[in-house]
């Protein structure tokens, strides 16, 4: 069918009530975004829908990407035709048609906004109703759960035939609940946590520690790899990559093994808030899930948390394992994830880190390191990229890969 608009419908965003210009807004800007190589297209954000005119442009294509775009609950490709009924019976016979299966059940929806058209909601109902089944061989009419809905809508410029309803990424628009910083690792967990949390809004910023020379390239790049898939929900992200090196080995020197993982995290977690506040972020994200680790305990998170006032937020706290993996496949992050790199954090693991640490004793170790002037050569060698969805970071180590998948 040669569609000529996307109709989207909107998600939660329409309960929002003074907000919701406000949603609406970022929706259209985001959609944009999402769009924007595509030129010949029009984006209009109205109150209750954002109508996208393709102006000949691909329908599939433009719909593959607005599947990525949190804040929609569903859109329908659609075809418009002039406020003419000849013109109405023959799109919606040939839109009927082309999903056609044999014993298939159809009802018609009509909407109307210009109300001064000829024919009201329920005589078009029936008009157009009464064309489909005279003309498609076969078809039946059915109220209740019909296999297609074909629905018109009677507009001020023009109407409007769809018989699709596509699912939408649902959630809020990116952007809407301010920015967050994403702990991200290497691993399965924190690229599910960042997607989460975008999906309910969050412009999120991805922050990696790396330590070389004990983590190597691939991981930093393997990092970045992430970052660009979860990129593709929001068009683009920041990727922070900070230095952690100094700090392993001065903890690894002065902290008791039992300790090693409790001071990295208080480390971890004063330049989390470090970096958060200096670039005006309102939380800390990351992916840790209750008992999955000796550090994801609820004695860990208060020895780990000490050091920060801001909120640090786990979307998947809850979730076990085989949830979370199904999540990272749904979004294309698993077989990344998966790949064997070593992360900051596991080289210097100790073989029996303390499940139940105590606040007072993490205190007291951390006081055996220089915390500031750590944490201020740390900063120092802070580096911040632009990341874009579809890019590959991985490609000067592609040989490398193709061995491991
Ligand atoms: P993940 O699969 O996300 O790596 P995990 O189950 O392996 O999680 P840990 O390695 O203990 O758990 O890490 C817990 C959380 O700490 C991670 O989910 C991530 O948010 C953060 N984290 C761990 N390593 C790093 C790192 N190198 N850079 C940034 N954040 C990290
Ligand atoms: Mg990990």
């Amino acid at each position: 069918m040669q569609y000529t608009e996307i109709m989207v419908r909107y998600g939660e965003l329409s309960t929002k009530g003074k907000n919701k210009r406000n949603f609406i807004d970022s929706l259209g800007r985001n959609v944009r975004k999402a769009l924007h190589d595509f030129p010949k297209l029009e984006t209009h954000a109205n109150r209750d829908r954002l109508h996208i005119m393709l102006n000949g442009e691909d329908a599939d294509k433009v719909m593959a990407r607005l599947k990525l775009v949190f804040g929609i609950q569903n859109f329908s490709p659609s075809i418009r035709v002039e406020p003419d009924m000849d013109a109405v019976y023959e799109t919606a016979i040939a839109m009927i048609k082309a999903q056609f299966k044999p014993g298939m059940t159809f009802k018609v929806y009509t909407r109307r906004s210009d109300h001064q058209f000829v024919y009201d909601t329920n005589q078009l109902n029936q008009m157009v109703g009464g064309q489909i089944f005279d003309n498609v061989e076969g078809i039946k009419v059915q109220m209740k759960n019909p296999d297609v809905v074909l629905r018109v809508e009677v507009r001020t410029n023009g109407i409007f035939l769809s018989s699709e309803t596509i699912q939408g990424a649902g959630g809020l628009p990116v952007g809407t609940a301010g920015k967050g910083m994403l702990m991200l690792s290497g691993g399965i967990d924190s690229p599910v946590a960042g997607y989460l949390g975008m999906k309910r809004g969050v412009n999120m910023e991805m922050v990696h520690f790396f330590s070389p020379p004990y983590t190597s390239e691939q991981a930093l790049a393997k990092a970045k790899q992430l970052a660009s898939t979860l990129a593709s929900y929001s068009g683009s992200v920041k990727f922070i990559q900070i230095p952690f090196t100094e700090i392993q080995e001065e903890i690894k020197e002065k902290v008791p093994e039992g300790y090693l993982m409790t001071v990295q995290r208080r480390l971890m977690m004063r330049l989390m808030d470090a970096i958060t506040r200096e670039r005006h972020g309102k939380a800390i994200f990351n992916g840790e899930s209750l008992g999955q680790v000796a550090s994801q305990t609820m004695d860990s998170m208060i020895a780990i948390n000490d050091v920060t006032t801001l909120p640090v937020l786990r979307p998947v706290i809850s979730m076990d394992k085989t949830e979370i993996i199904k999540v990272a496949e749904d979004i294309d992050t698993y077989n990344l994830s998966i790949m064997p790199f070593e992360d900051c954090c596991t080289i210097f693991a100790p073989p029996a880190p303390k499940t139940h640490p105590r606040l007072d004793r993490s205190q007291a170790y951390e006081e055996r390191i220089d915390v500031e002037g750590l944490m201020a050569r740390a900063l120092a060698g802070v580096e911040i990229s632009e990341i874009k969805p579809g890019e590959n970071y991985m490609n000067q180590q592609e040989d490398v890969f193709a061995e491991l998948l």
